[in-house]
């Protein structure tokens, strides 16, 4: 008798009563936007940004629309302008080398290593193409980031950090998004908070923060911010620097701040529920699956498992076996993109070299959100599920 899982790969925590109520008091009040405050009112929306920069311990902070907001947000505060090159993963998500598009810049693709981290060696090889580099922690792995900060300083190159996935992680006891000049976050439905949509920058330094603010739609409200460079610093930017609307309101604010101060346990649940998955999927025959590395503050809101050099057929076989008993994995390596996946070849705004030993990487790649609705004893049935289709196609094939 063959087990089947019929949990929901898409259904996520409900939102607690508290963020509820927190919410009905923000539409009672009817003052969503975030600059409508009375008098001596600092407002959900900065009051999150306090604890946003509180949490990951950075000077300032900027809550807004989305995560691919705050990317291509904090390309602009660095004046990187159109027909710029700059550098970023080649293993991530869309939004990323969008956010390059969106500003007229064109996107330089770094291959990924067997880790499914950025490849360091690539990195140091086309350092000298670019002044920026959008690091994207693809699914939550996070390279050496000492080693990583070590070639872009030595070539004079500004780091921006895609935490969408990496939120409540971090390097060697530094939280992620704290190496790089900026770092982007999303509190998207499918991310670590959830606002359905709304994201974040952090930085430390004040002119591109000043720049961010402005940019997001301040107008000359900039006094208003809870978690922003001082007034005189803004004197420097104000005029200079366009207004791109994309704020975020009170209403989803006030629907993060007591999600935030639940991450850190929530993150112990993923990880449970990633560790249950891994060591049940540790050596099937055929299938690799990431160690973690000590240094490595992990959230394991997902899981990859890399099927190295096997025939398309079989992959699709292997997926085709796993969703008849009801789980659902996704392919990164299809020629074809589907849903959330896709290949850098597959963005054809942005032209590419190719890259054989990525794309001999990115085909085998195998993925698995794992929402926090999932328990213990559904991780270790999808792990057995996993395994044994696993292993029957590699046995046949
Ligand atoms: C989701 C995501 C983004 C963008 O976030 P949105 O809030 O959806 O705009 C950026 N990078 C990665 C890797 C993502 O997964």
């Amino acid at each position: 008798m063959s087990e089947d899982f019929t949990g929901n790969f898409t259904q996520q925590l409900p939102i607690s009563e508290e963020a509820i109520q927190a919410a009905v008091s923000v539409m009672r009040g009817g003052r969503l936007h975030r600059y409508n405050l009375t008098e001596g009112e600092i407002g959900e929306v900065s009051l999150l940004e306090q604890e946003f920069a509180a949490y990951v311990g950075s000077n300032f902070c900027l809550a807004v629309a989305s995560g691919g907001y705050a990317l291509a947000c904090a390309l602009r505060a660095m004046d990187v302008k159109p027909g710029d090159r700059v550098l970023t993963n080649a293993f991530t998500l869309a939004p990323v080398p969008g956010a390059i598009a969106s500003i007229g810049a064109v996107p330089v693709f770094v291959g990924v290593t067997e880790g499914l981290v950025i490849d360091l060696a690539d990195l140091e090889v086309k350092a000298d193409q670019a002044d920026v580099l959008m690091l994207s922690h693809m699914r939550g792995h996070i390279c050496d980031m000492e080693a990583l900060m070590a070639i872009c300083d030595a070539h004079g190159v500004t780091v921006i950090e895609d935490c969408a996935h990496t939120m409540g992680g971090g390097w060697k006891g530094v939280p992620s998004g704290r190496h790089g000049a900026m770092a982007c976050y999303s509190t998207q439905t499918y991310k670590h908070i959830n606002s359905g949509e709304g994201g974040f920058l952090i930085s430390d330094d004040e002119t591109l923060m000043a720049r961010a603010v402005m940019l997001s739609g301040s107008y000359m409200l900039y006094e208003r911010h809870g978690a922003a460079p001082s007034p005189e610093i803004f004197e420097g930017v104000k005029y200079h620097t366009p207004n791109v609307s994309g704020r975020m309101d009170h209403l989803r604010a006030a629907i993060l701040r007591p999600q935030l101060r639940e991450l850190d346990a929530q993150v112990v649940a993923w990880n449970e529920r990633h560790d249950i998955l891994l060591s049940g999927l540790q050596g099937t025959p055929g299938l690799t699956v990431v160690e973690r590395p000590e240094d490595e503050a992990y959230v394991g809101s997902s899981i990859q498992m890399v099927l190295l050099d096997w025939p398309e057929e079989q992959i699709n076989e292997v997926l085709t076996r796993c969703g008849k008993r009801g789980v659902e994995l996704k392919w990164f390596g299809g020629a074809e993109p589907v849903a959330f996946t896709s290949r850098y070849d597959s963005w054809r705004y942005a032209p590419s070299e190719a890259m054989p030993k990525t794309d001999r990487i990115l085909k085998g790649i195998v993925d698995m959100r794992i929402p926090l609705t999932f328990s213990e004893a559904d991780c270790a049935l999808i792990a057995r599920i996993i395994r044994d289709e696993v292993s029957a196609v590699f046995q046949a094939g």
